[in-house]
């Protein structure tokens, strides 16, 4: 890595946002495409459920009203059903990427159901539908002339003159060397918040650096106190990441139940609801978990559509098909972040950010399953149209400007500057519920120390 690096558009994040992002981004373009981790070390690479289309016409006003109710109405109308309108679009750019889902004996594809949905239109290729996509996108990304991908590389700042962006600051993990890189565009791809909890269903080094970034740059940020609870990860004393069991084994039978195998909820409600159901039960019990059924699933489906999630009960000494296996609630997503459009478009010129980092609205309060695949790849996908069709190269003055302030002293202790963006996000969130709460006049968050509490057994702080 040289200390002074120049791109036409820098991506940060291999996840399915990311990957997508750069495929659709013009090919005369000099794209770097940089990953904290390993290629495959992003949470889309983890999805299992599925990803959400539009079945047929009729769907249209159910699968909207489905995804606003789960997100208690606060999502953005326009938005949602720009989602819904570029669903089989997205679909098939899938498919022609070489994407298989899973079909029946006469060719026909199958659609599976989660919890707040009220008709079967997830898509799903057993339940390994993220590796499927994002390493199918991985493959065509590759292959382009035009896009070198860097892993183990963080984009830990953006070059700005305070007006508009013009490049970033990278870190090589392994060498610790630290780059300036200009650009004419930054997408911010990085994914979610998992990484700073001591529970999550999410890879580590997913810190909310994108939103970090843009907390310390004033750029306007969007309900950082919405975070996800996902009901149903496997319980484990094990360390590390929680291995999640996916909500589509409830849409296909899979029962919840309590210390003496009585059910105590529906199982098919949204994932705040159901979440706030195991919390409340387990506090009732004083136990650490509650119990998922799987034995009314027909035992061919559970073997054939939840191959790894049966594994790994397997492995972790539960056999499905003969008992309940134990699960505990844990944190999964983030609803909010950077600020965006429906082109990805932040506040600041240049920069842009879409995926789990940003927040444009579609999930309001509280994402419904299977929709955050789809909206990673179609607002990625738009994001890199808009730049695109409205290339125009940043003045070598906004450069110059951006240049000035670059120092990389400030990005060589790692250690530090991590636990200074983790406080941003942190403080960020606290704030968002603060004003929330003070809004509403009741309290209000999730802190990242409270997630995963209620009785479960906390895996190591990372
Ligand atoms: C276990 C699990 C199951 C899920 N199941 C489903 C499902 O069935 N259906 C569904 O729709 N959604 C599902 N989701 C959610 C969905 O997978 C994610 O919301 C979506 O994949 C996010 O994509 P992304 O590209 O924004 O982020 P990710 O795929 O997480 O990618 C983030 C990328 O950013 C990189 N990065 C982070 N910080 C930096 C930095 N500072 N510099 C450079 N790179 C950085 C990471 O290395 C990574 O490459 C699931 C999530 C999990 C964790």
């Amino acid at each position: 890595m040289s200390n002074t690096e120049k791109y036409d558009v820098i991506v940060a994040g291999a996840g399915a946002a990311g990957l997508n992002a750069a495929l659709f981004l013009p090919r005369d373009k000099k794209i770097l495409l940089v990953c904290k981790g390993g290629v495959k070390q992003a949470d889309s690479y983890l999805a299992q459920g599925g990803i959400c289309t539009l079945r047929w016409d009729g769907d249209k006003d159910a699968w909207f009203e489905d995804t606003m109710r789960a997100g208690h109405y606060e999502n953005d109308p326009e938005t949602v059903n720009c989602m819904i309108g570029g669903a089989r679009e997205t679909i098939a750019d899938l498919m022609l990427a070489g994407v298989r889902f899973a079909r029946d004996g006469a060719g026909n594809l199958l659609y599976t159901r989660e919890g707040g949905h009220s008709a079967n239109r997830i898509l799903y290729h057993a339940d390994t539908t993220g590796k499927e996509i994002a390493s199918r996108l991985f493959s065509r990304v590759r292959k382009l002339k035009n896009v070198h991908i860097r892993p183990y590389t963080s984009l830990v700042d953006i070059l700005t003159d305070g007006k508009e962006c013009a490049g970033g600051v990278l870190r090589d993990e392994r060498t610790g060397e630290i780059a300036c890189a200009y650009a004419d565009y930054v997408i911010l791809a990085t994914g979610g918040v998992g990484g700073l909890y001591a529970s999550s269903t999410n890879f580590p080094q997913l810190t909310g650096d994108g939103v970090a970034i843009c907390l310390k740059h004033g750029i306007a940020v969007r309900d950082l106190d919405y975070v996800q609870i996902h009901p149903t990860t496997l319980y484990t004393k094990r360390r590390g990441r929680r291995f999640l069991i996916s909500e589509s084994v409830r849409g296909e039978g899979g029962v919840l139940l309590d210390g003496a195998g009585r059910r105590f909820t529906d199982e098919l409600k949204p994932r705040d609801v159901v979440t706030a159901a195991i919390r409340g039960q387990m506090q009732k019990e004083g136990s650490e978990c509650v119990w998922l059924d799987m034995r009314t699933i027909p035992p061919e489906e559970l073997r054939v559509h939840f191959p790894a999630i049966v594994k790994r009960c397997l492995e972790e000494g539960y056999d499905p098909f003969s008992r309940p296996v134990p699960v505990v609630p844990a944190q999964h997503y983030f609803m909010g972040g950077i600020g965006s459009d429906p082109e990805g478009r932040t506040e600041m010129p240049r920069l842009f950010a879409v995926g789990e980092t940003c927040c444009n609205g579609v999930h309001g309060k509280n994402r419904l399953a299977s929709n955050s695949l789809l909206e990673s790849l179609l607002f990625a996908r738009r994001a890199a149209l808009r730049i695109g069709n409205t290339y125009a190269a940043v003045s070598e003055e906004a450069q110059k400007r951006a240049g000035q302030g670059f120092d990389e002293r400030k990005y060589k202790d790692k250690k530090a500057l991590a636990a200074e963006y983790a406080e941003l996000v942190k403080a960020g969130m606290e704030r968002s519920a603060r004003e929330r709460a003070k809004r509403a006049g009741k309290a209000g968050a999730e802190k990242p120390e409270d997630a995963g509490r209620a009785g479960a057994a906390r895996s190591a702080a990372r």
